[in-house]
């Protein structure tokens, strides 16, 4: 998603910063009972903390093993996992994934029978390879989003295509105008060429030398420090995390995706949907995995579900699950892929979705501002209605990046009402009479949101990430690029470097 100005980001840091560095602590203790999104109490303690296993106070009792023995087990339901096992469909397969139901961050809820996303809200390119043939397969057709998808609440006026042509109308001097149209001729160069894979190519010195240098610092060299504020607020909004943190390679990357928009008004759950019902039995919800481990013929999967402790035996097992997950859940692992796990950094991000009572907004699908705690608002019912006039009530995401680690410790401390607070106050400031006709305010919380390609990540920590470990292969966007297509892609390399064990070891 998007960006702005010096001023903005000042305007934008500072007053974040203050705000949430002055919530008393008292909300770190009861901070659970403000989650939405990924709930943490549990996996605090028993991941985290690895307290014993219990359920309402009572230990639980010594695993009971399922007997039958699997191929594979897929340990997450998100989109790498649901797609890993969907590649392997024709094997004996089984997904266990935590919450009561599988997507992931490209979970929805909805809100007086309007579905809203509340992470994954959009694709930009249409579907290729791997992620083409399962989109064929479920019969999966997105809408693409009409025109104009992007607008930008700059000084009181709306710019559209503000990362393309569109920049020459900003509000900046001639030269900080030209630098903008310099980066958008190399971005539409560099996207003809297809310079900018998600498999970064280590041979090429030019990718190499981005990939070792930040964004910013690439950007202010290059095209001077307003376009470097300009696309920090855009890459915050795609990443969670700004670019002074991201490798030049990964931001370009990044931008060389933004094309076309497809979404669905769920945003991208109805292919979770699809997918959980295309796997049916094999998918089990409520499912913790506490415990994974190896020996010479088999995995062997501890896990809780109902309240009783289960264990099943695999020939394989395929971790689609966050780094900071495997880490404490994978036993006996060698100290190479344990070193690389815990470099893997994630950003924190807060989604939170406004139900108005009627429409306030029809003039795009999203609405982005350089002076708000939020970096964009979406509009989900924009790809249905366009521009016409509607009725009824509308659903908008706030999306509110947060940055890396101090950031998710802010989260954990931070309360509901003064989220809601500072978040009503700003959209009153960018669509003046909205805020009144807020019925509902959900904010949803992602501590672990996505993981974010520092310099040298992408060359060099993820290749070790994504490294199989005898029986156990890994499947994730930190194995890939912090995208729906990076997880699906993800889950159909570890299906085929599951799908090559088992046949080379029958
Ligand atoms: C706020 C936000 C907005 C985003 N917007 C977009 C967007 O617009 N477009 C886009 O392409 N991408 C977007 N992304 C990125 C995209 O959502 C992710 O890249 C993708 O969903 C990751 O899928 P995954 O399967 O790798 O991980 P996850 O979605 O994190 O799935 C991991 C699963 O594992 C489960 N799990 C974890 N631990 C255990 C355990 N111990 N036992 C069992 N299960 C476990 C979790 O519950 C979860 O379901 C966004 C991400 C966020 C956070």
């Amino acid at each position: 998603m998007r960006l702005q100005d010096h001023r903005g980001f000042f305007l934008w840091f500072f007053p974040a910063a203050l705000f949430f560095g002055c919530f008393p602590l008292s909300y770190a203790a009861g901070g659970e009972k403000f989650f939405r999104g990924e709930s943490c109490a549990v996996c605090h303690a028993r991941i985290r903390d690895r307290q014993a296993p219990s359920v309402a106070g009572r230990t639980l009792e010594d695993p009971i093993s399922v007997k039958e023995p699997y191929d594979v087990v897929v340990v997450g339901g998100g989109f790498s996992g649901l797609s890993a096992a969907y590649f392997l469909k024709d094997r004996k397969v089984l997904v266990l994934e935590k919450e009561d139901r599988p997507g992931g961050h490209g979970r929805a809820e909805s809100w007086r029978g309007i579905p809203y996303p509340t992470g994954t809200v959009y694709f930009n390119s249409e579907p290729y390879e791997a992620w083409k043939t399962l989109f064929e397969d479920l019969h999966l057709k997105p809408h693409k989003v009409p025109s104009p998808v992007n607008l930008l609440m700059v000084n009181g006026q709306l710019v559209e295509d503000f990362l393309g042509e569109g920049a020459s109308r900003l509000p900046y001097d001639p030269q900080t105008r030209a630098g903008f149209l310099r980066l958008w001729k190399f971005l539409r160069q560099a996207y003809e060429e297809d310079r900018f894979s998600f498999s970064f190519r280590a041979g090429d010195l030019e990718s190499q030398r981005l990939e070792e240098e930040t964004f910013w610092d690439h950007l202010v060299r290059e095209y001077g420090g307003m376009v470097a504020s300009h696309y920090d607020r855009f890459l915050q909004d795609m990443l969670g995390a700004g670019i002074r943190e991201i490798s030049a390679f990964a931001g370009f990357l990044m931008l060389n995706s933004e094309e076309d928009f497809y979404t669905w008004e769920d945003g991208t759950y109805t292919a979770v949907r699809a997918l959980a019902k295309s796997l049916s039995e094999r998918l089990k919800t409520g499912a913790w995995v506490t415990r994974v481990w190896q020996d010479g013929s088999g995995v062997n999967i501890l896990y809780e579900q109902d309240g009783k402790n289960l264990q099943v035996r695999s020939r394989t097992a395929v971790l689609a699950i966050p780094a900071h997950v495997i880490l404490s859940i994978l036993q006996g692992m060698p100290r190479e892929k344990e070193k690389a796990l815990a470099q893997v950094r994630y950003s924190a991000y807060v989604v939170t979705m406004l139900g108005f009572r009627e429409p306030v907004w029809t003039k795009s699908y999203m609405l982005w501002a350089n002076d708000a705690i939020f970096t964009s608002l979406v509009f989900t019912d924009f790809p249905k209605y366009g521009t016409s006039k509607r009725r009824g009530p509308q659903v908008a995401l706030a999306y509110m990046p947060m940055g890396s680690e101090a950031a998710r410790r802010r989260l954990l401390q931070t309360g509901d009402a003064e989220l809601k607070t500072a978040l009503l106050r700003d959209l009153e400031k960018v669509i003046p009479g909205s805020s009144q006709k807020v019925e509902e305010v959900r904010i949803m919380r992602w501590g672990h949101a996505e993981p974010i390609p520092y310099p040298g990540y992408l060359s060099r920590v993820r290749p070790r990430v994504a490294q199989p470990w005898g029986r156990i292969f890994f499947a994730g966007e930190a194995t890939q690029i912090p995208a729906m297509e990076g997880a699906i892609l993800s889950g159909h390399r570890a299906s085929q470097e599951a799908r090559r064990f088992l046949e080379a070891n029958r």
